[in-house]
């Protein structure tokens, strides 16, 4: 009888969890079914990190073979440097992030981390030195501890603690009457988008990872809230190589360098005054991201 409850438990937590819209279906069960077709060379051994340099090297991938989403993309994060990532919405962004957690594997050209492919390393290694803000946190229906503490198994009381103050969650938990031992999820405490994130940031910074990458990590929130989000993650993010993904450009402006993707490849790269200068891609978005938001202020008055 435990054999057959077990499997079940598992699909009513993803089917809650998808119905909260708390994840995206499609990405859940690639995830699921993916995670076990890359398998680690014979013999890898782990990541060797001195500096988190990120490369993708004419990097070609597709999730079909007759449709390729990255087409010779290539670009470069310099250690400790924030870069980003933007372009029209299915430019294959996200895509470059399933591939530096080696969901899946190019089908030409090279991924390295600070020299290294990163097909040659255990893929525990990999996903270690790696950090991840997603669009949307799934929270599990347990403890905030244990909420945070699934960045890392075994992290102590304090150094949990230490992570929600670094993500400014901490004055929240603080409030609580059951603090750190207050249920979420479903069947506890609702928290709010931004207060999500801040657990996913304190569960990031629980990591520690070198290499940080932000999936449009403040695109569900409500502008005054991403701006807060926005400032935790700049303040966090120092001294990290930063990868941020995003569609609104307002939230990157202030990258060291700025890639725009579009069909699969890097069209044109610069920081934002330089792009907006160049008056190609960039600056087209960037204007019309400004009218839509002066219409949205119109229509609020
Ligand atoms: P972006 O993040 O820039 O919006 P994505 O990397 O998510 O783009 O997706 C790029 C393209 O790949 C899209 O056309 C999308 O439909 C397709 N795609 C994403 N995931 C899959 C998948 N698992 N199977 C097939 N196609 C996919
Ligand atoms: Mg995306």
């Amino acid at each position: 009888l435990m054999q057959l409850f077990r499997p079940l438990d598992m699909l009513g937590w993803v089917y809650r969890t998808i119905r909260q819209g708390l994840v995206d279906m499609a990405d859940m069960f690639k995830l699921l079914d993916r995670a076990v077709e890359v398998e680690d060379a014979p013999g890898a051994p782990a990541l060797v990190l001195r500096e988190p340099t990120v490369v993708f090297d004419n990097v070609t991938f597709g999730y079909d073979k007759e449709r390729p989403i990255l087409k010779g993309l290539s670009f470069e994060a310099k250690a400790g440097a924030h870069i980003a990532l933007v372009g029209p919405s299915g430019a294959g962004k996200s895509t470059v992030g399933r591939l530096l957690f080696r969901f899946y594997d190019p089908w030409e050209g090279r991924i390295l981390i600070d020299g290294t492919d990163i097909a040659e390393v255990t893929q525990e290694s990999l996903r270690a030195a790696i950090g991840i803000v997603p669009q949307d946190t799934v929270l599990f229906n347990d403890t905030l501890r244990y909420n945070i503490a699934y960045g890392r198994e075994g992290a102590s009381d304090e150094e949990i603690a230490q992570a929600a103050r670094d993500a400014a969650i901490a004055p929240f938990i603080d409030k609580l009457a059951l603090g750190y031992d207050t249920q979420v999820g479903e069947r506890g405490l609702k928290l709010s988008g931004g207060e999500k994130q801040r657990v996913a940031i304190a569960r990031t910074l629980l990591k520690g990872p070198r290499i940080l990458l932000l999936d449009e990590a403040t695109s569900a929130l409500d502008s005054r809230t991403e701006q807060d989000i926005l400032e935790t993650l700049r303040r966090v993010s120092a001294g990290r190589t930063t990868i941020a993904i995003a569609h609104r450009l307002s939230t990157i402006a202030d990258a060291d360098l700025i890639h725009v993707m579009d069909d699969g490849r890097v069209v044109e790269q610069g920081d934002h005054a330089g792009l907006l200068r160049l008056g190609g891609l960039y600056a087209e978005m960037w204007n019309r991201q400004l009218s839509e938001a002066a219409e949205l202020q119109d229509a609020a008055e």
